[in-house]
């Protein structure tokens, strides 16, 4: 029987085990699946952690429904009825700027009378489907923020694409690739050659697919419906790993995968321990993967160190409802970097999935550091909570100390896509040649969501059985 080993356990390395688990079954294929993680529990960045009646998400707190990755590994894992969509309150996304909390417009009508954008901004914005826009430059890899100047304008790359793409990736547009990180995006520009050109034509094509009778995104918010469990996201994570009972090996740290007599791995734990197998699957982060692989091939380590990490610190706060004066009806706010605030944002979580907290509570979640900002992660608790204080002061009015208080730091949080990934993925693709059976899967290549992690596990495990 062919034997694989999987490294890591968060969510790509889990969802590869359970699909390449039910894939092997569906086609006959006999197939030992061995899934090792370092920590003494599986989920990597997913923890829902309760306490005091919140329930605080350290890392993500939902996906996506506008995508169907995760939601058919849900249907398939039978936990789909126990999904918790967030409500309506999520579709209201604010951005923090010049002293006050802004709307983000959902159309043209909004977006004229918003204050967000000054009027030569919405001028220059209007600008976008005309001739006078340049194209995008050929054969070069162009920058977040590049592109945002070229099509939209100065202002509206400080105060739209800057904060999203914090929001995101905790990322700098000044180095993200726009390739890489919205891919989608650079596509329509080809295609249609402009975004609100592209707007136009996918909304007319919508209508005509209503009237058309075909089935349509359930999409509330922008990209979808932000969709958890009412534990917790966690509750896939553990799912998951309860439904690979046996696969799943915990607490055990993998320091090297070499090549024996017959090209059979050798994958080399620090306890001393060493398992063969047939195929490796690498679901840890890439710099992790790059460690384990040095001596196998150094080329491959070497480029998986070049693709970055940005640091982050989550901070929950929970209030007494009756303490926080301003509404709290929408998803929450993001800072752009010009207003020289500490936090990138805050998401208001018990508005979004009202069980975040007990009935006469509010949860807070503050996000600070990011790429722009690597230093915040070395900051102390009370500078932390002194800082976040004070921005939800500034921003919001609260000046009364929290209830409540949870600090999570992620010194290594989310791969940054810089300029040159592209690049750098198309070079691993190459040296993979040489190692039959090793596949490189999770978060630091083709996207950072979870249902990017979800598709990319599905095609790992697809490649994996192909071999086979
Ligand atoms: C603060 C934060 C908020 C986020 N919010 C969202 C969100 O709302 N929605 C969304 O879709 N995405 C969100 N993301 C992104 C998403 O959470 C991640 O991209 C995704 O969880 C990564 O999963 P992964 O399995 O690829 O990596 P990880 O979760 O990092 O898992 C990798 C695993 O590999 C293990 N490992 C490492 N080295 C070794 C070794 N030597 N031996 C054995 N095991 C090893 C690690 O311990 C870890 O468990 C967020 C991320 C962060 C940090």
């Amino acid at each position: 029987m062919k034997n694989i080993i999987i490294i890591g356990g968060g969510i790509s390395g889990l969802a590869t085990a359970w699909l390449l688990r039910a894939k092997a079954q569906a086609s006959g294929k006999e197939l030992e699946i061995t899934l090792l993680e370092k920590e003494e529990r599986p989920g990597g960045k997913i923890r829902s952690i309760k306490a005091d009646g919140y329930t605080c998400e350290w890392g993500p707190n939902g996906f996506l429904d506008s995508k169907p990755q995760t939601l058919d590994l849900c249907r398939a894992l039978g936990v789909d009825g126990n999904l918790h969509r967030s409500n309506d309150n999520a579709r209201k996304r604010f951005i923090y700027s010049g002293g006050e909390l802004h709307q983000l417009p959902d159309g043209g009508p909004t977006f004229l009378t918003s204050r967000l954008i000054s009027w030569p901004g919405k001028l220059r914005l209007a600008l976008e489907p005309t001739p006078f826009i340049a194209s995008a430059p050929v054969g070069v890899d162009e920058t977040l923020a590049d592109f945002g100047r070229r099509r939209l304008g100065g202002e509206a790359l400080d105060k739209l694409i800057a904060p999203m793409v914090s929001g995101i990736f905790a990322g700098d547009p000044e180095t993200m690739s726009l390739e890489s990180c919205f891919p989608r995006i650079a596509e329509l520009e080809r295609e249609y050659g402009g975004l609100i050109r592209a707007m136009i034509m996918l909304s007319k094509k919508k209508k005509k697919d209503i009237a058309d009778g075909k089935v349509v995104s359930s999409a509330a918010g922008p990209g979808g419906v932000l969709t958890s469990f009412r534990e917790g996201i966690q509750y896939l994570s553990d799912a998951l790993a309860t439904s690979l009972d046996g696969v799943v090996q915990t607490g055990i740290t993998v320091t090297s995968v070499q090549r024996g007599a017959g090209g059979v791995y050798q994958v080399t734990s620090s306890d001393g321990a060493c398992l063969e197998a047939d195929q490796v699957i690498m679901a840890s982060p890439a710099f992790a993967a790059a460690e384990m692989l040095a001596t196998l091939d150094n080329d491959i380590s070497a480029v998986l160190r070049q693709i970055p990490y940005a640091s982050m610190t989550v901070v929950c706060f929970g209030y007494r409802r009756e303490q926080i004066k301003r509404s709290l009806d929408g998803f929450g706010y993001l800072i752009p970097k010009k207003e020289g605030r500490s936090t990138l944002g805050t998401l208001w979580d018990s508005s979004m999935f009202e069980n975040r907290a007990a009935e006469n509570n509010v949860l807070l979640r503050s996000m600070m550091g990011g790429a722009c900002f690597p230093e915040y992660v070395n900051l102390s608790d009370d500078e932390v909570v002194a800082r976040v204080r004070q921005d939800l002061q500034m921003t919001m009015g609260i000046d009364v100390a929290p209830e409540f208080v949870r600090i999570f730091r992620h010194p290594q949080a989310i791969p940054q896509y810089t300029v040159g990934h592209g690049e750098r993925l198309q070079k691993l693709a190459y040296l993979l040649k040489s190692h039959q059976g090793l596949i490189l899967t999770g978060n630091s290549y083709r996207g950072i969501g979870l249902n990017d992690c979800v598709a990319a596990a599905e095609q790992a495990a697809d490649e994996a059985l192909a071999k086979i």
